[in-house]
């Protein structure tokens, strides 16, 4: 069977009470086939799974991860625009599994390829760019050159490197710490309400994936999209999303238990 055929045989489960059907037409494609269920977007516009899944994969094959409604809004010309998730996205386009990977992948791989992180040298103040996201030893050029010596900084405290390096954790500065390692440490447990029995977990976790610190607003299920590598991942026990459903599922605990408080930041591997 090909994907094609697939997107064919996608349709609504028409007793699913979390989604609203319409009958009037599809605002993507402006098909009104007045057999064909559709259902409303948050923005308020009514998609079909096949619509939906050609619309958004049509963003993706042109490197955009930004899904946002083409839609006319009322009696206009101009564009809806309105942001969909991913979630939102997965859910009404009914992604099959071979979709979501496809779809996740592409995000991530996205993602990475537009993330660079810039901050300013001490030395000279121009804008530098890390490329090594697990050494917090960065090398100055513009510094270099002009002092005829190696000019190195801390990325994390920004005054002149002290101490050996490379170093994932702080320099041997007075007072460079890691604000993001004192908040995983101190910041208070919490429960996500709707997974049953899952027991406490830090209510702030850094993303497996690149490092971001992220809360959980405890609706929902226990998996996290983090909003900057675009890679989902469970917020108990800190595996990805695939890896942990393949022995639990979105709304029981973990097969290995909740993940104990990090004591380190994953550095993002962007290749
Ligand atoms: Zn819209
Ligand atoms: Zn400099
Ligand atoms: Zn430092
Ligand atoms: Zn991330
Ligand atoms: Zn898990």
């Amino acid at each position: 069977m090909t994907t094609e055929h697939q997107e064919q045989e996608k349709s609504y489960d028409s007793g699913d009470s979390t989604l609203k059907f319409v009958t009037r037409q599809d605002d993507i494609t402006l098909d009104d086939d007045p057999d064909t269920l559709r259902a409303e977007m948050s923005c308020g516009h009514a998609v079909t799974p096949q619509s939906l899944t050609a619309w958004c994969r049509s963003l993706l094959d042109q490197g955009q991860y930004d899904f946002r409604c083409p839609a006319l809004k009322d009696g206009t010309v101009q564009k809806c625009e309105a942001r969909w998730s991913y979630q939102e996205v997965r859910k009404l386009a009914v992604l099959t599994a071979t979709e979501q990977q496809h779809f996740e992948e592409t995000m991530a791989a996205l993602a990475a390829a537009e993330y660079c992180e810039f901050k300013t040298c001490p030395g000279c103040q121009s804008y530098v760019e890390r490329e090594d996201m697990s050494n917090l030893c960065v090398l100055c050029t513009v510094c270099t050159a002009e002092k005829q010596r190696c000019f190195q900084f801390c990325w994390q405290c920004l005054q002149s490197w002290t101490g050996p390096a490379p170093r994932s954790d702080r320099c041997d500065s007075d007072g460079c710490t890691s604000r993001d390692l004192q908040l995983l440490q101190s910041c208070p447990s919490t429960t996500l309400p709707q997974v049953e029995n899952a027991g406490a977990c830090p209510s702030i976790r850094a993303c497996p994936t690149c490092g971001l610190l992220l809360e959980h607003d405890r609706s929902g299920c226990k998996n996290l999209l983090c909003q900057r590598c675009k890679v989902e991942f469970c917020f108990l026990c800190l595996k990805l999303t695939p890896i942990c459903l393949k022995s639990s599922s979105y709304y029981l605990p973990c097969s290995n238990g909740v993940a104990c408080r990090q004591t380190s930041i994953p550095a993002w591997n962007r290749n």
